[in-house]
């Protein structure tokens, strides 16, 4: 037997003990064995100390100069100590527990140490030692994390062996003309240099072939499931009334932007096809989506159906509200709110007025997904800021109609790796043009001792009539303590105004008439200076706002700062945004330096994803990212972007569904269930 799906036991030395802790790992069967990679390696190749930073890990050859001192430190503990000659260096080596090196480590010899490398104290914090010039060791050691289970080098060995004995019987998934095309290691190679590297380029060589591996299984699925989609969920067909879609637009207080009625021409082009849409709009903060929204659900209505549009605050779904009623008054189309807040028994006549079809269009949090809600027949759902949303509430809501079209926005950029790879399944629409007449917010960031000066400064702004926010930060260990500190910078604030100006104060515990009587009250100018929590953080639109100043500004997240910045600068007038932070991390300034420099919301998010990695970007757990072994979305976009590709091409041959070739990519792809029709959303 000789079969990779041998259980690891199978291996020489493996007993029930230690196949227990390898189960404990995740890894049954030989191919487990040989899939877990290593999460680092370490690198035993000589450095120069004169070169090696503060607390990096080195390699070097030296010779001992004296004898090693042992101090005991009590049971079982001690301090060992060798004064070495590395290169013209005199260094001290320590090594902590191993008192037993004091014999081989004889004045006159050569030796050679790995440990980490403090730069100011000139010690090497040692790990391993190795008696005699670096000649038999190896360069590169894998790490594995075995969670203490199984010393490394016995797992080494029965990688070894796994490698030697199976690695004939792997097939390699990745067609022969493809590997030649991109120069890939085969799969054993590949492996081989995983776990057995003989130098970096080796370890670099297998890497790549991984990456490549992942990237393409990745993409393989999602394109199938994009393909199989298209072929067999049949979506309503939309039969808009164009001339009707076109008076509405007339009637708009303002011209569309190029990109607006570019998105606008894609939807509408989907709505009337017999496939559902499953379509994501990004546009950043301001470029207007809410009209693109609105035309669109118009659309679907003059052809006969309703429309939903969730929104992810109450403050924002009541915003969405307000328009779209103004907006469709003339046109005789009838716009419901249904929240959380929405009173028992006007629920129950809007809940009825929506199953008779006498609702076109119902706009809500996420009270819109509740069980009872039913429509009478549901063509187009829309969710604004869709990333707010878990998947299951999206699915839910797009289930209480028969195969609606679907369509997310998101005013949150995302960068291209992560959109083609979260929502490579989708199709995408970009608005990426502001309305005519913008002007720059300018960003300025300040320390706390500066505060008076940009008081003074925001104050000029309320002389000439215009409004500001005052954003305190999220504590997100404690409701109360965000809470608190709201309550403080309003006191302060409200202090510094006295008598004349209004400061308002808004935050997630006020009761939601509350929050909608102070927002209200800011839209319409009762109040000039809004305190306020992230709660404004999406959508809110106050054009007449001009300035913004956000304290503690670390901490927060690029992408958020981003949509905090954006409920200003929404109007004619010049605008500011002022970041009070002191950032300690290096990160930290980046991150402010950032901001001032830049507008773009597409750039502070490829920055965003370069300072946080891709998981932090959605919060991990909404993410819906693989996690890859090898694969980075960072560093090997340009990789995706060639898996993309062909998976794509792939999949739309006739090749991939039959031929020897592709065995094992379909096998992978079976497996993985798309083909049956589980989904990733
Ligand atoms: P977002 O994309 O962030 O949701 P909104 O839809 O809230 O942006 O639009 C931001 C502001 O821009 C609103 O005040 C809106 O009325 C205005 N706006 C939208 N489209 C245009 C346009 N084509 N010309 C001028 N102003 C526009
Ligand atoms: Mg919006």
């Amino acid at each position: 037997m000789t079969e990779l799906s041998s259980p690891v036991s199978e291996l020489k030395g493996i007993g029930k003990e230690t196949a227990g802790h390898l189960e404990a790992l995740g890894i049954k069967s030989i191919s487990d064995l040989l899939w877990t990679f290593p999460h680092r390696h370490e690198d035993f190749r000589l450095k120069d100390l004169t070169q090696t930073p503060h607390n990096e890990r080195v390699t070097v050859e030296c010779k001992v100069e004296r004898e090693p001192t042992v101090l005991f430190l009590g049971r079982n503990k001690s301090r060992l100590q060798v004064t070495v000659l590395a290169g013209r260096h005199l260094v001290k080596v320590v090594f902590f527990n191993q008192n037993y090196l004091k014999q081989k480590l004889v004045p006159g010899s050569t030796i050679t140490v790995t440990g980490k490398w403090d730069r100011g104290r000139q010690v090497i914090n040692g790990t391993s030692v190795n008696f005699g010039p670096k000649t038999d060791q190896v360069d590169f050691e894998p790490v594995y994390s075995l969670k203490g289970t199984i010393p490394q080098k016995r797992f080494r060995k029965y990688m070894r062996q796994a490698l030697d004995e199976f690695g004939a019987n792997l097939q390699d998934a990745i067609p022969m003309h493809l590997q030649t095309d991109y120069k890939l290691v085969s799969v054993l190679e590949g492996l081989e240099g995983i776990h057995f590297p003989k130098d970096a380029g080796h370890a670099k060589q297998a890497r790549r072939r991984f990456a490549y591996e992942e990237l393409l299984n990745f993409q393989l699925r999602i394109q199938a499931l994009r393909k199989i989609r298209k072929e067999s969920e049949q979506g309503n067909v939309v039969q808009f009334d164009l001339a009707k879609v076109r008076e509405f637009i007339e009637s708009l207080p303002y011209e569309l932007t190029g990109a607006q009625k570019r998105v606008v021409n894609e939807i509408c082009k989907d709505l009337k096809e017999p496939h559902r849409m499953n379509r994501l709009l990004q546009g950043d903060v301001g470029s207007g989506k809410t009209v693109v929204a609105a035309i669109c659900l118009y659309a679907a209505v003059t052809g006969g159906f309703q429309g939903a549009l969730m929104a992810p605050t109450e403050i924002l779904a009541e915003q969405h509200a307000e328009n779209l009623i103004e907006w469709f008054e003339p046109f005789g189309v009838r716009v419901a709110l249904l929240s959380g807040s929405t009173k028992t028994k006007e629920r129950r006549l809007l809940l009825e007025a929506l199953g008779n079809g006498d609702i076109d269009i119902l706009i809500g949090t996420h009270a819109l997904i509740q069980p009872d809600v039913v429509f009478k027949r549901l063509g187009f759902v829309i969710t604004d800021e869709q990333h707010r949303f878990g998947v299951e509430q999206r699915r839910i809501l797009r289930d209480k109609g028969e195969n609606p079209d679907v369509l997310f926005m998101t005013a949150t950029p995302i960068p291209r790796t992560l959109a083609i790879t979260a929502f490579g399944e989708m199709d995408v629409s970009m608005i990426d043009e502001m309305p005519a007449g913008r002007k720059e917010i300018e960003t300025h960031w300040m320390k706390k001792e500066q505060l008076g000066s940009v008081l003074s400064k925001l104050e000029l702004e309320l002389a000439a009539g215009r409004q500001a926010y005052a954003i305190c930060p999220l504590i997100e260990e404690s409701d109360k303590l965000d809470v608190q500190n709201a309550v403080e910078i309003y006191e302060q604030l409200a202090l510094h105004f006295n008598n004349r100006y209004n400061v308002g104060l808004m935050h997630g515990r006020l009761p939601a008439n509350e929050k909608d009587a102070v927002m209200r009250a800011f839209s319409d100018g009762e109040i000039q200076v809004l305190v306020s929590t992230t709660v404004v953080e999406v959508g809110v639109n106050v054009p007449n706002a001009t300035f913004m100043v956000v304290y503690d500004a670390e901490r927060f997240g690029l992408a958020q700062l981003h949509q905090l910045r954006g409920r200003v600068g929404r109007g004619e007038y010049q605008s500011y945004c002022v970041l009070i932070a002191d950032p300690k991390s290096d990160e930290g300034k980046e991150r402010m330096q950032s901001m001032t420099e830049t507008n773009d919301g597409f750039r502070l998010a490829e920055k965003d994803l370069e300072l946080r990695g891709p998981g932090d970007f959605f919060g991990r757990k909404q993410s819906g990212l693989p996690d890859f072994k090898v694969a980075d979305l960072v560093h090997d976009y340009r990789t995706l972007d060639t898996a993309r590709k062909d998976a794509t091409a792939m999949i739309e041959t006739e090749a991939f569904w039959h031929d020897e070739e592709y065995k094992g990519l379909r096998e992978m792809l079976e497996a993985s269930g798309v083909l049956q029709g589980d989904r990733f959303d």
